[in-house]
């Protein structure tokens, strides 16, 4: 079965098949953070979305080359830098550093780009792009000194929103001379500069100004990834009007068609309402992570409803992501056990493998079906069930449990949900290293009185023949 997406521009599900004549190679762009503050949790909710895709595409033999911007010049990283009396760089890089950060606490994987819109070569790229809508009569320079895109020549403005155009229009209630563009829908491509700018500016044939927030997009994704991208994610609130004038902008310059497939995730709801900078009611990560939850059990709880359905943020909801992984973890260490043991443990009936297996094939089945997480965690837990109760009937021995970790490690890399590595304490690596010299001098007792030692500290090691192993002596 092939990997079927639902495709926001068609409101189908379609197969999946990348541009790449071999259909392997996938690019993907993905709307990211302005930077002018900490990502809330729902902008996370659209990452971690997006990993799963990314992820989950791997798993099925794509490879995939992503591209995830950053938002480092709009409005409100200049008045956010304003305020707190900074040079817009110096504001945004806290921020940049800060998400790089969030990041991986989430076990997103990073894109193969992160461009930042104020770099020179993307700042150059966007005055080159609107000079030839320009030369092409799509942009205009208003009175106000902007530029912006002529609505009325790109008549497939609206598809992806399946909006109507003529509804854009001016009605009677709104004065259109107040509006100095000539069509009130025409998006800005360039801002003039004015005073509450400072000194963010770049030249340009049109004035000193910068750019608007949707040319940053469509410059940044053709730069990297060329005229035609196989994906394009964002939140639902991305598709109107951001991926409109994206889609209006790079076909109207490149002549071809920019992306074969749209998905959009819903929102993180509070109540009933998005979450969002704006309503106040948002939680950073560092917000949870304070509250002592972690960054798997975030990513737990932001992953596990499918992804065009609402998610409602709850701390209900955190408490059971916690749960959930407790039993993932105490399955994985029963196997983990069951492998290590000797090989007559257990009494193998040869069933359960089956089962096993089955259940690793329908776990990426479900994905393939729009990245159905609900019913692939279904399928895991299914899995943990079963296998729980072969174990509880010495029905696994050490090769089946072996096999069993594999397709655990498999289900993994798309799901990301191992345990956080326990940081060891100093204390403790300085019993090892001792007992590293003990055993070197083939000093057994002393080696094995620094192993007693360790295991009071609540460490347990193992030797291998990569060296000691250290773990938890509740693991
Ligand atoms: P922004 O920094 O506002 O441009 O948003 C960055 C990304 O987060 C975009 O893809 C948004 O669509 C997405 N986003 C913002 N708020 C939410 C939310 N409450 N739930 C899910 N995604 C969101
Ligand atoms: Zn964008």
């Amino acid at each position: 079965m092939s990997v079927r997406l639902f495709n926001t521009y068609s409101r189908h599900l379609e197969d999946f098949r990348p541009l790449d004549p071999a259909g392997r190679q996938v690019k993907m762009y993905t709307c990211g953070p302005t930077v002018y503050n900490h990502a809330h949790i729902g902008n996370f909710r659209a990452y971690v979305f997006e990993d799963l895709l990314q992820r989950h595409l791997e798993a099925r033999g794509f490879v995939v080359e992503r591209v995830m911007n950053l938002t480092d010049v709009d409005d409100k990283t200049i008045r956010g830098a304003r305020a707190a009396g900074r040079r817009l760089a110096d504001f945004t890089q806290v921020y940049k550093d800060a998400f790089f950060h969030d990041l991986e606490t989430l076990r997103i994987k990073p894109a193969n780009h992160f461009p930042a819109a104020t770099e020179p070569r993307y700042v150059e790229r966007m005055i080159a792009m609107i000079g030839q809508l320009e030369a092409q009569g799509i942009a205009y320079q208003a009175e106000d000194r902007s530029v912006y895109f002529r609505l009325a020549k790109f008549p497939d403005y609206g598809k992806l929103a399946h909006l109507n155009l003529d509804e854009l229009r001016p009605s009677g209630r709104v004065n259109s001379d107040e509006y100095e563009k000539e069509n009130i829908g025409d998006f800005a491509l360039w801002k003039a500069w004015d005073e509450a700018d400072g000194d963010v500016r770049w030249e340009s044939p049109w004035g000193p100004g910068r750019p608007g927030w949707h040319i940053e997009c469509s410059a940044m994704a053709t730069a990297l990834l060329g005229p035609e991208l196989d994906i394009h994610c964002g939140g639902v609130d991305n598709i109107f009007p951001h991926h409109e004038a994206e889609i209006a902008q790079s076909e109207c310059c490149t002549g071809r068609k920019f992306v074969r497939h749209w998905l959009h995730c819903a929102h993180l709801m509070v109540e009933g309402q998005k979450m969002s900078k704006s309503a106040g009611n948002f939680y950073t990560l560092r917000d949870l992570l304070e509250k002592g939850f972690t960054g798997r059990e975030i990513r737990y709880a932001l992953l596990t409803v499918n992804y065009r359905l609402p998610l409602n943020f709850t701390f209900a909801g955190l408490e059971g992501a916690r749960a959930a992984l407790g039993r993932i973890d105490v399955w994985v260490r029963r196997i983990s056990d069951c492998r290590s043991q000797i090989a007559d443990a257990g009494v193998f009936t040869g069933g359960e493998m089956s089962v096993s297996l089955g259940r690793h094939k329908n776990f990426f089945q479900a994905l393939d079906d729009d990245l159905n997480i609900a019913g692939a965690l279904g399928q895991l837990f299914d899995l943990i069930r079963e296998s729980n109760s072969a174990l509880d009937h010495g029905q696994f021995g050490p090769e089946q449990a072996s096999e069993l970790l594999k397709l655990w490690e498999s289900i993994n890399r798309v799901l990301a949900f191992e345990p956080e590595a326990a940081a060891v304490p100093a204390a403790v690596l300085a019993l090892v290293e001792k007992r590293q010299q003990a055993r070197a001098d083939k000093d057994w007792q002393a080696s094995d009185r620094l192993r007693d030692e360790i295991a009071a500290l609540g460490w347990i090691v193992k030797d291998t023949k990569d060296g000691p192993k250290l773990s938890p002596a509740a693991a």
